[in-house]
């Protein structure tokens, strides 16, 4: 699958759309999923265009990859998650039911969230 530049994230990081960012680095964002599933549920993606988890993990440069861990690691310890406990999800392609094709990163926290897989 090639990656579409008119997907709702390639969006919000050309700021064609507005999005409730929570944290920025040089090359990674972090803002309020519009659709909340827990008290915090935050989406972290890079601003380049990849796909998915191994299309980023296989074509990023160094920088972009620590880039990406340094800001949900950030947001960990701002939330306060470390404590309770958190969940950090990637969903991919179809099997993984990914609604948006720009890679993110799921942060959910703020409640107990059940068994991972119903
Ligand atoms: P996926 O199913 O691809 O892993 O998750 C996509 C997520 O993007 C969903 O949780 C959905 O609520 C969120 N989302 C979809 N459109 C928008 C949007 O326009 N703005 C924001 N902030 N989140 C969105």
């Amino acid at each position: 699958m090639n990656y579409d530049e008119n997907n709702i994230f390639a969006k919000i990081i050309r700021k064609e759309i507005p999005c409730e960012l929570v944290g920025e680095n040089s090359t990674t964002i972090a803002f309020n999923d519009i659709s909340p599933r827990a008290p915090i549920h935050i989406l972290i993606i890079p601003k380049n265009n990849y796909l998915n988890y191994h299309d980023f993990i296989s074509l990023a440069e160094k920088e972009e990859l620590i880039n990406l861990h340094q800001l949900i690691n950030k947001i960990i310890k701002e939330k306060k998650l470390e404590n309770d406990g958190y969940r950090l999800i990637t969903n991919t392609g179809i099997n993984g039911n990914q609604e948006v094709k720009h890679l993110h990163f799921h942060l959910l926290g703020g409640k107990n969230l059940g068994i991972m897989i119903n």
